[in-house]
């Protein structure tokens, strides 16, 4: 065993599964992952030591020979730093004992990524990196929507974890196509703001996954609880 190497033989490959169907990996991505000796993975530990982890549900399909790790972030956010230095020292304790270490992300690694965060941890240490991206979800949602996200001089926003509707509104004025995530943020009720925007909306939960749902009808979205992983695109005025 190479435990006390203390030195980096491979870079740390990060690597984007893609929104949530498993087969929207990269053939990289995936031969990373098949080569790999540990894979860590975003968890959310909840209460009573319970985790979940909309990733390692995309990972276990691949069956990979690799040790799959958790990275555990708490629901609330106060104490992330600290959770992702955790992380970061797990990470590079298995990449300094000689192992092939792959790090993944949902979606894209540097789009509203875990990795986004420990990436200027590992440049700091100069341990080296590998990046292999991955799919984002609104790329994803775009295709199954069946919509031209922009074309020629049309521009796109994208906001995230919005504060109010009238922040949407703005940006919905001042665009072509807006894309909004962590919308489920915004508990009030969406479907009143859709109805009241007069702009044509594409919305989307779980989007590749069994549970996908899908409406471009704001009645739809009455009562209906938004999940996490949900987003919604509204395209061009033309
Ligand atoms: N790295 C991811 C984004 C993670 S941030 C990417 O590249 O897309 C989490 C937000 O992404 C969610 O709140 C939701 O708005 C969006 N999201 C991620 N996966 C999704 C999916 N499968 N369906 C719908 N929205 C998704």
């Amino acid at each position: 065993m190479s435990s006390t190497l203390n030195q980096q033989n491979f870079p740390i490959t990060g690597v984007g599964l893609g929104p949530g169907d498993a087969e929207l990996i990269t053939v990289k991505g995936l031969k990373a992952l098949q080569q790999a000796d540990v894979v860590y993975y975003p968890a959310t530990s909840k209460n009573e030591g319970r985790t979940i982890s909309y990733s390692l549900k995309i990972l276990e399909t691949y069956h990979l020979k690799a040790q799959l790790k958790p990275m555990l972030f708490p629901m609330k956010s106060q104490r992330r730093v600290e959770y992702y230095e955790i992380a970061y020292k797990a990470i590079r304790t298995d990449a300094l004992q000689g192992l092939k270490v792959a790090v993944v992300s949902e979606g894209d690694l540097l789009f509203y990524s875990t990795f986004g965060y420990l990436l200027p941890m590992f440049k700091e240490d100069s341990i080296k990196c590998e990046l292999i991206p991955g799919i984002p979800a609104f790329i994803h949602s775009a295709s199954i929507g069946q919509l031209p996200l922009v074309e020629e001089q049309e521009d796109m926003t994208v906001i995230a974890r919005p504060d109010s509707f009238s922040q949407v509104e703005q940006a919905i004025e001042e665009h072509s196509t807006v894309v909004v995530m962590k919308m489920s943020i915004l508990k009030d009720d969406w479907a009143q703001f859709l109805k009241s925007c007069n702009r044509s909306f594409f919305y989307i939960e779980k989007a590749g996954t069994p549970e996908q749902f899908t409406t471009t009808n704001a009645a739809e979205l009455e009562n209906r609880e938004m999940p996490y992983f949900s987003l919604i695109i509204f395209t061009s005025k033309n």
